[in-house]
């Protein structure tokens, strides 16, 4: 790891962090990235020289040192706020995660921060302009070889360059993707998508990430296709990547073949095979009726992929006036039939993890937590080991902390652990 002094910042080369990710309550950091440090910022590159994390180091005008902004692979800055309680009854208590996304788009949080009307994070983003800057003008001479190519490398992905990049990628799966699997943020949201189907089996009216679309797969060409751009658009920070997510909002119903392909194609082509002691992820999202239609077949062939699986099924309510006036087409029996199989899988299957949704928001009745609070904490003890139910606010609701307490009260009578969903896109 080779590390140099120039003007007033220092560059670290190649830095190889945990390469799982770890919770805590410190800057999050993974992978190998190199690393510029000024008096002020500390600033991370992946292996491409794509600007990832800035993070202020003086206190006087950062306000946490453990808080950050990260650019995503869709060219979004998000600022991780830890909030204003560090304790357990804060953030870690309903995001699972020491963090909350502070998103520059709209969602369905529970806690609204602007970090746009935040002065220390605009400057943060205006100092990675004058880095830019500063590294064009740099004097080379004396630096070995691998410091001139970093520097040149960073040059040439700056602000432009990245926007146009993430075009390429939304280009290469044919369309951004709208919300990622809550399960994603065990990788803090890094994931290499691929699509393998479009559209939902039901196009519910409430829901505000769909596309309109009728459900239908992707060819097996289309999907090796995208699988061969993807590989050549990740370039060296593949690496840095150990999870896929296979898209898009009902990729159960895709079936056993397509599923198995693209996750087994992916495996090999994108070097998830690269540690041993590392089990790469896959995340999908499923609903009611792809998860009931899906047979013994899937979840064996599931089981015994080289990946730790997580299927996310939207169940919103258990609540028959609910399911009617968020136009949900599936019945309430329906719905506790796949929270039961989500239960039965997770008992079964050592490699697969089904985890629920449910719908948080001020027009929904009391009828629908007290339902929603009792199927939770029926759960038998010896169903308890795995799955995660999430929250999902609906985007109408109030934001900030008027959900809170509902969500709290839900949390404390349920016998799975239950988190908030924030709604965030790649
Ligand atoms: S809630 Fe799920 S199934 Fe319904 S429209 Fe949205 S993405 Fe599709």
């Amino acid at each position: 790891m080779e590390s140099v002094r120039l003007n007033n910042f220092t560059i670290t080369l190649e830095k190889q962090f945990p390469k799982d990710i770890i919770k805590a309550s410190f800057p999050l950091r993974y992978g190998k990235h190199s690393v510029i440090r000024t008096p002020e910022y500390e600033f991370l590159f992946n292996l491409n020289g794509e600007i990832k994390f800035i993070r202020g180091l003086n206190l006087k005008s950062w306000p946490h040192l453990t808080e950050q902004l990260k650019r995503t692979g869709g060219n979004d800055w998000v600022f991780y706020s830890v909030g204003d309680d560090s304790s357990d009854k804060g953030v870690i208590n309903w995001m699972g995660e020491y963090y909350l996304p502070c998103l520059p788009y709209p969602s369905n949080s529970v806690w609204e921060i602007s970090y746009f009307s935040n002065p220390n994070a605009m400057n943060a983003l205006a100092a990675l302009s004058q880095l830019y800057a500063n590294l064009f003008g740099v004097c080379k001479d004396g630096l070995s070889p691998a410091l001139r190519g970093f520097i040149d490398l960073v040059v040439d992905n700056d602000e432009g360059v990245l926007h146009e990049k993430s075009k390429k990628l939304f280009s290469i799966i044919g369309g951004r993707v709208s919300v990622l699997p809550p399960d994603t943020r065990h990788v803090d949201y890094e994931v290499i998508p691929l699509m393998i189907a479009d559209g939902c089996l039901y196009n519910c009216k409430f829901c505000c990430v769909k596309t309109g679309r009728q459900f239908k797969a992707r060819l097996k060409s289309d999907i090796m296709e995208q699988i061969k751009q993807l590989k050549d658009f990740y370039g060296r920070n593949l690496e840095n990547y150990n999870a896929l997510f296979l898209g898009n909002h009902d990729t159960l119903a895709a079936g056993e073949e397509l599923i198995s392909m693209a996750a087994a194609e992916s495996f090999a082509a994108f070097g998830f095979d690269h540690s041993a002691s590392r089990v790469p992820k896959l995340f999908i999202f499923g609903s009611v009726d792809s998860l009931l239609k899906s047979g013994s077949g899937l979840f064996e062939k599931l089981n015994s992929l080289p990946f730790y699986t997580y299927i996310n099924i939207g169940l919103e309510s258990v609540d028959a006036p609910t399911l009617s006036y968020i136009h949900k087409p599936v019945d309430t029996s329906k719905v506790r039939d796949a929270f039961q199989k989500m239960l039965d899988i997770n008992s079964a299957y050592a490699n697969i993890e089904i985890t629920a949704n449910f719908l948080l928001g001020e027009p929904l009745s009391t009828d629908h937590y007290q339902s929603l609070a009792k199927l939770l904490r029926d759960v038998p003890a010896d169903s308890r080991s795995k799955g995660v139910i999430y929250l999902s606010p609906l985007m109408e609701s109030p934001k900030k902390r008027e959900l809170l307490p509902k969500f709290l009260e839900i949390k404390k009578q349920s016998r799975l652990p239950v988190y908030i969903y924030l709604i965030q896109r790649l």
